[in-house]
């Protein structure tokens, strides 16, 4: 362990958080397809916030691991074209696959919406249940009324 690379340390830790959050995300897709089996079943139930809620998860955590992508892309000194997505050497100035021209500090860390914590628990901070009255309520919009 101690001769290890140190970037495979820092590059084993992201991948774990991509672990982490794809486990999440499964989570939260088992969860909507019960919350939707639930409201089949039984048509005065309107899960739609829960559901709703739970898909801006899976969105927020795909996109955190879009990002830990990127940042173990730079670690292995590469950098990905935003034109075609090749992956190209992080000193180069332009897509040896086509062309597009990098910014000009594309070179430097990719900029993240995640924090470096490779250990954190994303399922936590974001778990949906009924107390979750944020903005105002969507009530009447979608009632369901049995006539
Ligand atoms: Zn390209």
């Amino acid at each position: 362990m101690a001769l290890f690379d140190p970037k495979a340390k820092i590059i084993s830790g992201y991948e774990r958080s991509i672990d982490d959050r794809t486990a999440s995300i499964r989570k939260y897709y088992d969860e909507i397809g019960k919350l939707y089996y639930d409201q089949y079943k039984d048509m005065n139930v309107d899960n739609t916030k829960d559901i709703n809620t739970r898909c801006e998860a899976i969105t927020r955590l795909s996109n955190e691991i879009e990002d830990y992508k990127l940042k173990i892309l730079f670690e292995r000194g590469l950098k990905k074209c935003p034109n075609c997505g090749t992956e190209n050497s992080l000193e180069y100035g332009f897509c040896f696959k086509c062309g597009s021209k990098f910014d000009e500090d594309s070179a430097n860390a990719p900029k993240t919406s995640v924090i470096d914590e490779p250990a954190s628990e994303p399922a936590k901070e974001e778990t949906p249940d009924e107390e979750q009255k944020s903005e105002e309520a969507p009530a009447e919009e979608e009632k369901k009324d049995e006539e």
